[in-house]
């Protein structure tokens, strides 16, 4: 695979394929969460008061004297069913995640009047949009077996007692495979040249200068990257035994174009919403991403830097090694391919005038005077790349404009 491997691709336009550096929270051979990032070096923030095992139910909505409807608080459930109020001096900032955040403002009596009443929840203010447009990265894993020890990573995870020495390595003083990131090379492509055989891709809808998966030239449709630890449950549960060597070629697809459906279970905060994700129920997608893992398979297969050393998929029966057609893969990505954890969009923001959206652009929900959603649920669209980096903008974002709102 060609391609310019200087890319910062979070900054620069793409080529068609590329390499990139890739932005990772790891500092100091320390895996960097968030929390330790914001809170944990400052705890003598007094205005700050974090409580676990409490769940959220809803907004306490009451209508203000101009007849706008406004948050007076937060209704919270601790772990042992006792109700706790919290009250709101100035307004409420739902950050409870694609899943979660939804969730909360159906319990509010925010969303769809049918689907409220279905639950025995009182409709404040109807608004059909709430838990609709949500999306998701797909993944596919192919593992290939090599001949050449040492360019994988299974010596120091999978080979009889390697886990336990790198743990202890990872220890003192934070060195050795457990303190890097667990992912290796990163490469992008788009898929328009290897689709021009299709007639779906040829005869698919294209608007404003956008492809028909609303991407514009300069984002990938594919990501690929290796490695050797990844299992969930469908992919990799094989793991090399002493003296044998495998890796995967990981396709993820970047531009879905179905859209699925966050709605409760029940009216009982403690209950899991229903998520209905609609995976390639658009055609498209399905076309992109079996040809994103054919476009993978060649990689291996062909590549200078592994095409000597392949002895064949891993494990043997899988027999993707062999796939010459993208039917062949859509086979295998029904068996096999799984979330990549990237849901986004089931609050998504949008102007005044967007049906699906359920904030604007100072991510205040529709209707209401002071209630806020700043998660990944906003996205109107996924990001074409991993969401952690553009969660962090909306969180930076949504501080400035409190304190731009509080100025006024
Ligand atoms: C296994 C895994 C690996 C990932 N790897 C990467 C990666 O390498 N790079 C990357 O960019 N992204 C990665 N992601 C995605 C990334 O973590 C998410 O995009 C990001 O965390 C979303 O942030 P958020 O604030 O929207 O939601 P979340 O981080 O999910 O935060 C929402 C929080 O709200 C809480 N919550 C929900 N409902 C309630 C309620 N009713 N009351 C109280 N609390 C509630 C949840 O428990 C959660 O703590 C990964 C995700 C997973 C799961």
């Amino acid at each position: 695979m060609g391609g310019d491997q200087s890319l910062d691709h979070k900054s620069k336009a793409l080529p068609d394929n590329a390499f990139a550096l890739i932005l990772r929270s790891i500092h100091r051979l320390r895996h960097n969460e968030v929390y330790q990032h914001y809170f944990a070096r400052d705890k003598t923030q007094p205005n700050i008061e974090i409580r676990t095992r409490e769940y959220v139910d809803r907004i306490i909505l009451e209508l203000d004297s101009n007849g706008t409807l406004r948050a007076a608080g937060v209704q919270m459930q601790t772990a042992s069913g006792h109700a706790i109020t919290a009250k709101a001096r100035e307004e409420v900032i739902i950050t409870a995640g694609t899943y979660g955040s939804p969730a909360i403002l159906l319990r509010s009596g925010v969303g769809p009047k049918e689907e409220l009443r279905q639950h025995g929840i009182k409709t404040i203010l109807n608004l059909p949009s709430v838990g609709k447009n949500l999306m998701d990265h797909l993944v596919m894993l192919s593992f290939y077996e090599v001949s050449k020890p040492g360019v994988t990573n299974d010596h120091l995870i999978w080979h009889k007692g390697a886990r336990e020495r790198t743990a202890q390595e990872y220890q003192k003083p934070h060195t050795g495979f457990f303190s890097q990131f667990s992912f290796g090379v990163f490469a992008y492509a788009r898929l328009d040249e290897r689709l021009k055989d299709s007639e779906l891709w040829r005869n698919a809808y294209r608007a404003n200068g956008r492809d028909p998966m609303g991407t514009l030239p300069s984002q990938p449709h594919v990501e690929f990257w290796n490695t050797e630890c990844y299992s969930p449950k469908y992919m990799y549960r094989d793991f090399p035994p002493d003296g044998r060597f495998a890796f995967a070629l990981a396709t993820e697809f970047f531009a879905p174009r179905s859209r699925g459906e966050v709605t409760l279970e029940s009216a009982d905060p403690t209950k899991n919403p229903i998520v209905q994700h609609n995976y390639l129920s658009d055609p498209l997608d399905m076309l992109l991403f079996s040809e994103g893992c054919r476009f993978a398979n060649e990689i291996v297969l062909e590549g200078l830097g592994t095409k000597d050393i392949i002895i064949g998929s891993w494990p043997a029966e899988h027999g993707h090694h062999s796939y010459k057609t993208r039917e062949e893969w859509q086979q295998a990505i029904r068996q096999r391919a799984d979330t990549c954890y990237h849901p986004a969009g089931s609050c998504k923001m949008g102007r005044k005038n967007d049906h699906a959206a359920v904030v604007d652009a100072e991510l205040l929900v529709r209707g209401i005077s002071n209630v806020r959603v700043a998660d990944a649920s906003i996205m109107p669209t996924l990001i074409s790349g991993h969401p952690q980096m553009a969660v962090f903008a909306i969180g930076e974002k949504v501080s400035d404009l409190i304190r731009e709102s509080r100025k006024t």
